[in-house]
């Protein structure tokens, strides 16, 4: 991770970005996890502390991950995005595609059995032409690179976090993400 770090500082990876941002946000977590979440990119608190999900949202991604049996330290948090987009605004598509490369090698060093993705944003790239309000907590099985990698979209804890709705469905999204993984390792058998 460190070099992927340290290839993004060099190449000046959004430079744009990079120059109102206080930190690179590379993610945080068990680089051996079973699940990797992909959010979209850090906000205010995340750019003071350099780690993703350390603000209200992530405090929501937290209680979840407690009510479905796990910890941080059981998984591995990053975004698409790894810097700060100014005011919160919606990372662009150029962003998005400058890091893209970056994710890819992250889940080749991690090699998780499902990545979970927070939001369109994330999701768009592992399930293009997908619509997250039809495929909510669903896994999808898509080949990635060599491998075959499963997908399960989330909706984003920030967007949940004041719709009641939107809240009732993620948690219980959430809440099926165990089983996945047991299906998984059951089929791998
Ligand atoms: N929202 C995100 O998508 N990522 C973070 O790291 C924090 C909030």
């Amino acid at each position: 991770m460190n070099k992927l770090q340290a290839d993004i500082l060099e190449k000046g990876i959004c430079a744009d970005l990079a120059a109102q941002a206080t930190n690179l946000v590379m993610g945080d977590g068990n680089l051996n996890a079973e699940i990797v979440f992909i959010g979209e990119a850090p906000g205010k608190n995340e750019d003071e502390q350099g780690l993703p999900f350390v603000g209200a949202a992530g405090k929501f991604l937290n209680e979840m991950l407690a009510q479905a049996g796990m910890e941080r330290s059981d998984v591995y948090i990053t975004n698409i995005v790894k810097y700060r987009p100014p005011n919160n605004r919606d990372p662009l598509p150029e962003e998005k595609k400058a890091f893209w490369p970056y994710l890819v090698k992250q889940l080749q060093i991690i090699k998780p059995k499902v990545v979970i993705t927070l939001g369109r944003h994330s999701m768009e790239y592992f399930l293009p032409d997908m619509k997250i309000s039809q495929i909510h907590g669903q896994a999808k099985r898509i080949q990635f690179g060599d491998d075959k990698l499963v997908i399960v979209p989330l909706y984003h804890p920030a967007a949940a976090l004041y719709n009641g709705g939107l809240r009732g469905t993620l948690i219980e999204d959430f809440m099926g993400v165990p089983r996945i993984i047991e299906l998984i390792k059951t089929k791998a058998k």
